[in-house]
């Protein structure tokens, strides 16, 4: 017999809490709610960091803030202030316990643990089924569970980088950080014919989240990126003497393949399964709060979950299948696409056009900012790959079946 639900949400993580946030906070529908999951959150697993103007609605558990972050490359090295946006943190540990919180007070909310092993539809609902053979039925399934990779090398059409870092919570003995900047990318490293920076988010004086991040086709040994954080804080920090107090890896699709939001009419896709990522970047975690609010709303006011954007909106798709190939062709090194967009670009335009905020003159003016013979290339060959496909870009239409493990 399953276990009936109106909204079932499969994986607890940023996005499946995320819905179930939005979807209890001043709700006056009551939906009978199931929250599935492997098991309960207990590690601080992952740090988000995204920008915003104001206070956002985690502001109770941003970690720590910044009005200013740094960009340095071989010949670029610039302090930036982003005023009105300030860039934030937010440790995974807290944002899982403050959701918890205000879940557990919720009659409505019930949390289910086991491995799934399929999301699928049967007749008019979702379906979540379990390894211990339990089944949980919704009218509606959010699924944010990632059955398989998002893309397959071999096919031509798409570009398939992977954002891999490690990242050390260091402390010195020194007082080496400026508590004020937050350096969002550091190039000055070797590149080793891929993309690679240093990402440096400063807690104190003597205390920082220092990431080694590559973008590229396939993960390194792990050594390798341990390495380079001791080569960077040696010598570019000059640290000799230092505590690593905490250790987080990390790998994020940024590929153009398209990640279906609607698995079915009652299964929708959520979170990074669901195309949430933006692929240039690698930032989620506010377009996670976007889309999970925009359902929220949509079921709220009695209209469909589906949401849709128009091709306008969708160009930015296409925007992030240029800088996708122009980094996986080698048309030019990652650091010189983002030395220019920081040099000819106010930074807040930059991160507008990296929230696609921006307007058409905004957008020819980003353009206009890089090098013009290398993104042509690069479009021309993103459009010949996709051929009449290049106009869904950001609509997930893929007929793969990710829904369930193969
Ligand atoms: C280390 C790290 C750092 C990141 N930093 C940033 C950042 O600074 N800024 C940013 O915008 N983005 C960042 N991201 C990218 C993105 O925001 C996160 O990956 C985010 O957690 C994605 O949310 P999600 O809900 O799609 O996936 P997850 O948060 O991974 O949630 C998926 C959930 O599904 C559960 N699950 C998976 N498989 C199963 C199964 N078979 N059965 C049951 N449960 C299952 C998992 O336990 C998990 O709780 C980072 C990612 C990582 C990995």
């Amino acid at each position: 017999m399953a276990a009936e639900f109106d909204i079932v949400i499969a994986g607890a993580g940023a996005a499946g809490l995320s819905l179930a946030y939005h979807l209890t906070r001043n709700s006056r529908r009551n939906w009978r709610i199931a929250l599935v999951d492997r098991a309960p959150k207990q590690r601080n697993d992952r740090t988000w960091c995204f920008w915003e103007v104001g206070q956002g609605l985690f502001e109770a558990v941003v970690f720590r803030q910044w009005d200013r972050v740094a960009f340095y490359s071989p010949t670029l090295q610039r302090q930036l202030c982003i005023a009105p946006y300030r860039y934030k943190m937010i440790r995974g540990a807290d944002f899982y316990a403050y959701v918890e919180a205000h879940l557990a007070a919720q009659p409505n909310v019930t949390r289910c643990y086991g491995e799934i092993v399929a999301v699928e539809e049967e007749g008019d609902a979702g379906v979540v089924h379990l390894r211990s053979g339990e089944v949980i039925r919704g009218k509606w399934v959010f699924n944010s569970v990632l059955f398989a990779p998002p893309c397959r090398a071999e096919d031509a059409r798409y570009h398939c980088l992977l954002q891999h870092f490690l990242g050390w919570v260091v402390e010195a003995d020194q007082p080496v950080f400026d508590p004020t900047v937050a350096t969002l990318m550091d190039f000055r490293i070797p590149q080793a014919g891929e993309t690679r920076f240093v990402y440096v988010l400063p807690f104190d004086a003597h205390t920082a989240l220092v990431e080694f991040t590559v973008f590229s086709g396939s993960l390194l040994p792990r050594e390798v990126y341990a390495q380079g954080l001791t080569d960077y804080l040696g010598e570019q920090l000059g640290l000799q003497s230092y505590r690593v107090r905490e250790e987080e890896y990390g790998v994020i699709p940024m590929t153009d393949a398209p990640l279906k939001q609607r698995l079915s009419q009652r299964v929708i896709q959520i979170g990074t399964a669901g195309g949430d990522t933006k692929a240039s970047t690698g930032y989620t975690f506010q377009r996670i709060q976007r889309r999970t609010h925009a359902i929220a709303c949509a079921l709220e006011a009695g209209r469909s979950p589906h949401l849709s954007r128009s091709l306008w909106q969708r160009r930015h798709g296409l925007f992030d299948s240029v800088l996708l190939n122009v980094l996986d062709k080698r048309r030019q090194p990652g650091w010189r696409v983002f030395t220019d967009l920081f040099a000819n670009n106010p930074p807040v335009r930059v991160l507008r056009f990296l929230d696609e905020d921006t307007s058409l003159l905004e957008d020819l003016r980003v353009m206009a900012s890089v090098h013009l013979p290398t993104f042509l290339s690069a479009t021309l060959d993103v459009l010949a790959r996709k051929g009449a496909g290049a106009l869904n870009f950001g609509e997930n239409t893929s007929p793969a079946d990710r829904g369930r493990v193969t």
